[in-house]
């Protein structure tokens, strides 16, 4: 099925066939099509708006989460050493001041939503799944089941909206970022942040990249065709930076070392656990020592801040304003 460039509409070939969901088992094979004008990839086939609801539902694991384990987990937000030496900076919501009202697209489980209200904001919240929902009721957020355009919020009343690894899932980025802009208040600020096609890491793992995520992820933004968004919404990048979570560096490698067939969820990404006794049947003792160091990388892949600097990091953050 061939696809038009959803962010400047030129056309697109195949650059990656035959991926598949490696995480939640979801069914079906994938390619990846990049723009031969601005370099953005698209996932092919795209999957609907209702099939991607559906599949959050089914194949995220948010069903077993209880409000009481958010509230509990907004009790620890990290410090700003802690956000600057684990590349955190993609966690788009913890730039909420006192006495804001924050918009959080995506809001999931609503650890968001705490974190923003134990920071002194007043938290929204929008979701298509119905456990994101179910969660945000308890807990008492003000909440909108399904996508921003169609929300009931009222316009212009925002002065942080806020989506953090969101808009790598989104059918229609641009229309996404059209509504941010109705529902913010003038000098209002949006912080999205998303995978970066530019990122070394990319170019390093190719097909295995991470945050290829497909069917999940829908699109793959660079540079160039973020700034194409920006001007066809309407608004100017105030700001664009790259950060990389030590954590995606060792969820990339224990995610390599622990790859399923397609149709099979991998275990890591459900229970935190890789199934060793998989890996050690295989006598693959380098796979056995490597899952064995990895969590002592998370606080010491200097590396990685190094690749920030230099804007080859994994996760765009930007912040967008009227213009
Ligand atoms: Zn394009």
């Amino acid at each position: 099925m061939k696809q038009a460039c959803k962010i400047c509409g030129n056309k697109t070939r195949i650059k990656y066939r035959q991926l598949y969901d490696d995480r939640h088992g979801y069914p079906g094979r994938f390619d990846l099509r990049e723009c031969v004008s601005c370099g953005f990839m698209q996932t092919a086939p795209q999957l609907t708006t209702r099939e991607i609801a559906k599949i959050y539902s089914k194949h995220y694991p948010r069903a077993k989460i209880s409000p009481e384990q958010v509230l509990a987990a907004a009790k620890n937000i990290p410090s700003k050493e802690t956000i600057e030496k684990k590349g955190l900076g993609g966690t788009c919501h913890l730039d909420t001041k006192p006495g804001e009202r924050v918009l959080d697209i995506g809001s999931g489980a609503g650890y968001s939503l705490a974190e923003i209200k134990a920071l002194g904001g007043v938290a929204y919240g929008v979701d298509p799944d119905k456990n994101a929902e179910r969660i945000a009721r308890k807990l008492g957020f003000k909440f909108h089941l399904g996508f921003l355009h169609n929300s009931h919020f009222p316009k212009k009343h925002f002065d942080l909206i806020t989506a953090s690894q969101v808009l790598e899932h989104t059918p229609d980025p641009v229309r996404l970022l059209i509504a941010c802009k109705s529902y913010l208040k003038p000098g209002g600020r949006i912080r999205m942040s998303f995978p970066n096609t530019g990122a070394l890491y990319r170019s390093l793992w190719g097909k295995a990249w991470l945050h290829w995520h497909v069917p999940y992820h829908l699109n793959h933004f660079n540079k160039t065709s973020v700034e194409i968004m920006a001007k066809k919404a309407g608004l100017k990048i105030r700001s664009i930076k790259t950060v990389t979570p030590n954590l995606w560096t060792v969820l990339q490698i224990r995610s390599w070392v622990s790859q399923v067939r397609m149709g099979e969820r991998n275990t890591m990404w459900d229970t935190g656990r890789v199934d060793e006794k998989k890996i050690e049947a295989k006598k693959d003792w380098l796979k056995s020592l490597s899952l064995r160091f990895l969590p002592m990388l998370e606080d010491k892949l200097f590396f990685n801040r190094i690749l920030d600097w230099f804007g080859r990091g994994e996760s765009f953050v930007v912040e967008f304003r009227l213009c």
